[in-house]
């Protein structure tokens, strides 16, 4: 099997604009980014945005395991399944963080024959998006700092700056640092750190912005942090909305490329799934949306944290929902959740096999919740045998949900035309799409419906600093906004190490972060790091490039 840059470099990629025109986007729609690679411009957005939408695909997954679940692959290939059989289809998927990328092997554009290409300009800085957020980011951050700098008229807390630095880099060191040292000259000293750009409020912004002027108002909104007298204080008092915005005017256009078969993909905005809500820009699913009858999206981890947040922040917001949720599962990852461990994966154990399937129970359980039809996509293995992949199949049937085998990651479209076909039987039904809580709920009864209804918990406890984070932001009155729910995303509950379903646990909230522009408010289970670490050795430590330009050791 070659690797997946052998598979992407293989391929005979199109021109973006042949590509573009199989959803009905003209050349004058695109600025182009070299000859694969194009923005759609906001004029496309004008033309069609009084259209009738096209069916939306949500993809998850169940709880990830160290062996992968696949919801890119399955994305991808589901996308190219729905094209094969006749379908005007896109897909709309996050953009990859070049901190993972050198650091943990593992792609951010699909696998094996369903891919995303070019892989290699996606996976290293594409058209610029994640630069546009971290100068603008940095900036506000040197505007805070000049300000204290030159009197402190707003009288800001230097111990309660909130707003960070960021840098697309996965940089343990920079977590915690000491600015302004060196005399009057070069600032005031203080405590602050650095946390990766996609952790950055600001690329939740323009995941969540409808427009360039919304998005200019949700960036004025930012808190950056309060003064000695305990007052929130936004970025438009430090008179930096105007410069902010317009160091977005490109990256807010959400991105063109295509699969390895030809099918346009938008891929546009990452939020950080552990801290943010974790899918693409409201942007570019519109854009989809308009564009082809059928589109395909994927959100971070499993159904539990990904999906909960992509229903209930994302179309929240955006004003839509899915037609269909297509839940993967592999035999591997069941196994895990069934009590394996990673090293006995390779074998054959069906109890394990069936006592991991209650993970997958809840998620479709969960999914029905939502008033959503679900199909569960087993993503087949090389290592799988028929008697474990039939025998999740006839469990899903008993638990009365749609299954389909995806063999997209060998085969490409063609591995996904039984899933394809299992998924236009569900858009046929009738969703019944309801939010799991409504945010003008209390922040307590909104972390206690998801935990509750979602992970299966017997309750929440607040710990006192949350406690008081909550009563200070109740006074504020930031309690009214949709809550972004931050946990491991290996577990149903808050432990990491709780696989399976468990049950009669207890959900802790240890933190409350505002995100005032954004609009929610980030509820921390645990200790969640914004700026990753490097492993031992890195996958940078790998990769090179030739004398003719050729990359390697990029997955
Ligand atoms: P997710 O989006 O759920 O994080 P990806 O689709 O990015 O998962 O896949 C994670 C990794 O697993 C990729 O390197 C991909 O090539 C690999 N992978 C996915 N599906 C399969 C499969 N069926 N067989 C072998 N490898 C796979
Ligand atoms: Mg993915």
């Amino acid at each position: 099997m070659k690797s997946d840059v052998e598979i992407a470099q293989a391929a005979k990629m199109k021109p973006i604009e042949e590509i573009a025109s199989k959803i009905g986007l003209v050349p004058d729609d695109l600025e182009l980014y070299g000859k694969y690679k194009a923005k759609v411009t906001l004029d496309a957005w004008q033309r069609v945005k009084d259209r009738p939408n096209g069916k939306l695909i949500l993809c998850t997954a169940i709880n990830p395991t160290p062996a992968g679940e696949g919801k890119t692959t399955t994305s991808v290939g589901l996308a190219d399944a729905l094209s094969r059989r006749g379908r005007k289809a896109a897909a709309a998927l996050r953009e990859p963080s070049m901190g993972p990328c050198f650091g943990m092997k593992g792609g951010a554009a699909g696998g094996g024959y369903a891919q995303v290409v070019p892989m290699e300009d996606i996976n290293l800085h594409f058209t610029g998006d994640f630069h546009a957020i971290t100068t603008a980011h940095n900036l506000l951050a040197a505007i805070i700092d000049n300000h204290i700098q030159q009197g402190n008229a707003l009288d800001l807390d230097v111990r309660r700056i909130t707003w960070k630095r960021v840098l697309d880099l996965n940089d343990r060191a920079l977590r915690h640092v000491v600015i302004g040292m060196g005399g009057k000259a070069h600032g005031v000293p203080r405590e602050t750190g650095f946390d990766i750009t996609v952790a950055s409020e600001m690329m939740a912004i323009l995941c969540l912005s409808r427009d360039l002027m919304d998005m200019k108002e949700r960036l004025g909104r930012i808190v950056i942090g309060y003064t000695r007298s305990g007052r929130a204080v936004r970025a438009d008092e430090l008179g930096a909305t105007g410069a902010l915005t317009l160091l977005f005017k490109d990256a807010i256009k959400p991105n063109l490329v295509q699969t390895l078969e030809g099918t346009p993909v938008f891929i546009h905005g990452g939020p950080f799934a552990n801290i943010a809500h974790g899918c693409n820009s409201i942007m570019a699913t519109k854009f989809a949306l308009k564009f082809a009858d059928v589109v395909v999206t994927e959100a971070g981890f499993g159904a539990d944290l990904g999906a909960e947040k992509f229903l209930d922040i994302k179309c929240r917001f955006a004003g839509i929902s899915p037609d269909a949720v297509v839940i993967v599962a592999t035999v591997r990852a069941l196994k895990m959740h069934g009590g394996l461990s990673k090293k006995e994966l390779e074998k054959v154990d069906m109890t394990a096999l069936k006592k991991g399937m209650a993970n997958l129970a809840k998620h479709i359980e969960n999914v029905q919740k939502f008033g959503l039809p679900a199909v569960v996509a087993v993503n087949a293995f090389p290592t799988d045998t028929s008697e474990e992949l039939d025998f999740v199949r006839r469990e899903c049937e008993a638990l009365g949900a749609e299954v389909a085998l995806s063999e997209v990651w060998a085969k490409g479209g063609e591995g996904g035309e039984a899933l394809a076909e299992k998924v236009e039987a569900a858009l046929q039904k009738k969703a019944d799409f309801r939010y799991i809580y409504d945010e003008k709920e209390t922040i307590p009864e909104k972390i206690g419906k998801i935990a509750r209804e979602i992970y299966g918990a017997a309750g929440v406890d607040f710990t006192k600093e949350a406690q008081r984070e909550l009563e200070e932001l109740e006074a504020l009155g930031f309690d009214k906004m949709p809550v972004c729910m931050a946990k491991t995303q290996y577990s149903l509950s808050d432990d990491a190490a709780l696989l399976g379903r468990p049950e009669g646990f207890r959900i802790t909230v240890r933190e409350l972060r505002l995100a005032a522009g954004a609009g929610f408010v980030v509820a921390l289970t645990g200790s969640i790091l914004t700026m990753p670490g490097l492993p031992k050795h890195p996958a940078a430590m790998d990769m090179d490039i030739t004398e003719d330009g050729r990359i390697t050791g990029l997955f």
